[in-house]
């Protein structure tokens, strides 16, 4: 069977793709009579079964996450921002060192999230050969859109120079190391040539996704997080703290989501997960918690909000162990504690209404009421 395809555009054009679409799964010619799609057939990579044919359903978690994330939608536009705008203009409404916090924050996360977009759409998603797992991380794909979003609407609500925050992760250096440490994981999964298949290239992909699911993620995103959080516990800013929390709330799951991927492409895959695999991994979870605590450092010169950069190592820590088992490694940071039992509560927000006192947060789309029938 041959892998092109010939779209005809009118009587003396056409247009061909080969090799490369066609091993783009889900592209391959519709073979007219092949066998149906069973359960056993589908695997998360490499998988040889029509990737058009969502159910029967194998990895029921993936199709069950896809469902709570369309649950939790929301936009960006639906919370208030005038109390965060007549803050930030008035003369004494914020110190300066917060004002750097909110600055710094944007600044990551407003380019962050495109970052892990395109990595998902340019690099994982062709990777990913399983119809379950694709319709969550079509979802996925839109909750980044969604959060760039969310950035793009603090900046410009307190008019913000939008250059200026737009070019951190060039410019300010504790926010382009974060960017830049992801960068080589997601190139060498865009290479149109690049196709997994053998251990090493199985590994490959596993690896980028350990560097985006578990530390860019997992990892990278919680200094920030804990500071504009922390802010709106103390009635600061809380229509961007509330963003962010709906926007956690959104990357808490994609992380469970990335976990279990990972773990299911090791049982299916066992040769991937070696001694040597495992130290690099292992490797690149301290590396994250470094480069995450120089960011506090950054950030946070002096504490402030009743935090400092010292419980931020602290809080990584303990993040950093409970990603190690997540995965399946040893915990990195024996005893580390949470000097920060308050997040947990926001990330999970049905324990947290009104947390902010400025709306019922327990909200949930229409779509997934039920109905009398
Ligand atoms: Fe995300």
């Amino acid at each position: 069977m041959s892998n092109n395809i010939t779209l005809q555009l009118d009587a003396n054009h056409s247009v061909t793709f080969g090799e490369t679409v066609g091993r783009a799964r889900g592209l391959e010619q519709i073979e007219m009579g092949a066998g149906r799609v069973r359960v056993d057939d589908k695997r998360i990579i490499n998988c040889h079964a029509d990737l058009n044919q969502l159910v029967p359903f194998k990895y029921t978690w993936a199709w069950k996450k896809y469902l709570d994330a369309c649950a939790n939608h929301w936009m960006p536009n639906e919370i208030n921002m005038s109390a965060d705008i007549a803050l930030w203009k008035s003369p004494d409404g914020l110190t300066e060192d917060e004002r750097m916090v909110i600055k710094r924050n944007l600044g990551f996360f407003s380019t962050a999230d495109s970052l892990v977009a395109n990595n998902l759409v340019l690099a994982v998603y062709r990777h990913i050969t399983n119809p379950e797992c694709r319709q969550y991380l079509l979802r996925q794909a839109f909750e980044e859109a969604l959060h760039t979003h969310a950035y793009q609407h603090v900046i410009e609500s307190l008019g913000m120079d939008e250059a200026e925050v737009f070019n951190m992760y060039r410019e300010v250096p504790s926010v382009a190391r974060k960017a830049l440490w992801s960068l080589p994981y997601t190139q060498s999964l865009c290479d149109p040539h690049f196709h997994t298949g053998t251990t090493i290239d199985n590994r490959r992909l596993l690896r980028d996704l350990i560097a985006f699911y578990v530390v860019f993620e997992g990892i990278f995103f919680y200094v920030g997080f804990t500071q504009i959080l922390s802010m709106g516990r103390r009635n600061k800013m809380t229509g961007t703290a509330e963003q962010f929390q709906y926007i956690l709330r959104d990357e808490s799951m994609h992380m469970n989501f990335g976990i279990d991927v990972i773990n299911q492409i090791k049982i299916e895959n066992p040769d991937v997960w070696t001694t040597e695999f495992k130290q690099e991994a292992i490797q690149m979870i301290r590396d994250g918690v470094d480069m995450e605590y120089q960011y506090a450092l950054d950030t946070m010169p002096r504490g402030i909000l009743g935090m400092n950069a010292e419980m931020c190592k602290e809080y990584l820590q303990f993040i950093a162990n409970r990603r190690c088992v997540q995965i399946g490694l040893p915990q990195q940071y024996p005893g580390a504690a949470n000097p920060f039992p308050w997040m947990s509560e926001i990330m999970d927000l049905k324990k947290e209404k009104n947390f902010f006192e400025t709306r019922v947060t327990e909200y949930q789309t229409g779509g997934t009421l039920e109905w009398d029938e």
